[in-house]
């Protein structure tokens, strides 16, 4: 089963995807991820991608859709894809390279977003956490290393990506929806558990 999670900054993909990865052994890739190692290690991607990202904006769809190609000629099945497409070309490139069963779409409230990605601190290990749950504490529960803020989580940073994703990444909702892989989880005000329950029943579902 190859899934597309599909959602806007600060919607949860990050969470859900280590949950679903272990539950389902699906390869989680993450196009942020990819970036954001890039950046850390130096590299010519991490110089190009790291303007882009800072201004909330895309990273250019060739070197985006370069990566993936890459990645999944080493993956080839049973994966997740958090993050990409982002658009509707990078949409119709990976159909040239893949074949996606589902999209996962998870809905969230545009009011809540902004306050959600402003307040979070994230771990090396892959949690992360909202400043209003930590009564303070800078250190992460589950390994115990020092949380930190990501650098594009910052209000002016993420006013530019809430909008790049209105209006370059939304339209992928009818994209897959015409393709009948649709599969929307209404987020609301659910804890990232209850999610995560309405993800199981669907891909249980699915799996069947
Ligand atoms: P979020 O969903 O919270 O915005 P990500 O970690 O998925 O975070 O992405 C962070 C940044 O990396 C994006 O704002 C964008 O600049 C860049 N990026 C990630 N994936 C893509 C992609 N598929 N195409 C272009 N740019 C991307
Ligand atoms: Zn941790």
């Amino acid at each position: 089963m190859n899934i597309v999670l599909l959602g806007a900054p600060g919607a949860g993909k990050g969470t859900q995807a280590g949950r679903i990865a272990e539950k389902y052994g699906l390869t989680h890739i993450s196009t942020g991820d990819i970036f954001r190692a890039n950046i850390k290690g130096g590299t010519e991607i991490g110089k190009l991608a790291k303007s882009y990202i800072d201004a909330g904006k895309l990273v250019p769809d060739e070197v985006t859709c370069e990566i993936v190609k890459g990645k999944l000629a080493e993956v080839s099945a049973n994966y997740m894809l958090d993050g990409f497409p982002r658009n509707v070309f990078q949409a119709e490139e990976l159909d040239k390279f893949a074949k996606i069963d589902l999209c996962l779409n998870l809905a969230v409230d545009d009011k809540l977003l902004m306050e959600r990605i402003c307040g979070r601190r994230m771990c090396a290990c892959g949690e992360s956490y909202h400043v209003s749950t930590l009564n303070g504490a800078t250190t992460c529960k589950k390994c115990g290393k020092e949380l930190y803020r990501r650098e594009d989580d910052n209000p002016e940073t993420v006013g530019a990506r809430l909008d790049t994703y209105n209006k370059q990444t939304s339209p992928l909702i009818g994209f897959y929806e015409k393709q009948g892989k649709l599969a929307t989880i209404d987020c609301g005000a659910m804890t990232p558990e209850q999610v995560f329950g309405c993800v199981e029943k669907v891909l249980d579902k699915y799996i069947k």
